[in-house]
């Protein structure tokens, strides 16, 4: 799951990133109104947390121009303590969401998840293919009643593969979703962490497979009974 974050505060885009990628998320952080406009132009995010004071143009600019053209995605708002009548015109204009600066990382990734869940958001509950089962709230992957011990790469590759259950998730989507801008992908990077995915799901026992679609990416199918 990608999430954009449009801060200008270095400190707090930095220690925000930080924590939603130790929450699973993969994260991009830009500083101004009109990068967050070119990144959302070229990636699709799962959300978006937008600050309101920007150098180049107020956060509002940007919701707007995104809710003008029919762009739902999910918007949580940073706004100062002082700022109630920005935070309103954000809430009247399509945000979902606000925090008031400062918050705790554990309050920004609750409300993250949060509209996540809700209805068209990225977050369902539990994801299903024959006897694996994969809740994307608590991330947590079992195979009948066995918990799968899995790297938090290798969790999000599943998750992908149930959400396309049965059709092919290419690999480019994968490193789309695994690694942020500036990360360095290896070639095999993605190969060795379905390796280990396939090998965990054989090793419990899993009735549902993950296919190599040489060339394009991955599938996971129920065995056929
Ligand atoms: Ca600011």
């Amino acid at each position: 799951m990608r999430l954009l974050i449009v801060e200008d505060e270095a400190r707090i885009a930095e220690l925000a990133k930080r924590a939603l990628e130790r929450a699973g998320f993969a994260v991009d952080t830009v500083r101004l109104c009109g990068e967050g406009a070119a990144a959302l132009a070229m990636t699709v995010y799962d959300a978006l947390i937008l600050d309101l004071g920007l150098p180049d143009a107020d956060g509002t600019k940007l919701l707007r121009e995104l809710r003008a053209v029919g762009n739902q995605i999910p918007i949580l708002l940073l706004t100062a303590r002082d700022a109630v009548e920005d935070r309103v015109g954000g809430l009247d204009a399509g945000a979902d969401d606000y925090l008031i600066k400062p918050f705790a990382m554990s309050e920004l990734i609750a409300r993250t998840k949060a509209l996540l869940r809700r209805p068209g958001g990225a977050l369902g509950t539990t994801l299903q293919a024959g006897n694996i089962a994969f809740d994307t709230i608590g991330r947590d992957a079992h195979v009948g009643v066995a918990t799968l011990a899995l790297s938090r790469r290798e969790s999000t590759i599943l998750e992908h593969l149930l959400r396309r259950l049965g059709r092919v998730v290419p690999k480019s989507v994968l490193e789309e979703k695994l690694y942020g801008i500036d990360d360095e992908i290896e070639s095999n990077a993605i190969p060795v962490h379905v390796h280990h995915l396939r090998r965990k799901l054989v090793g419990a026992g899993a009735d549902a497979q993950i296919h190599t679609i040489r060339g394009v990416g991955y599938l996971l199918a129920e065995a056929k009974s």
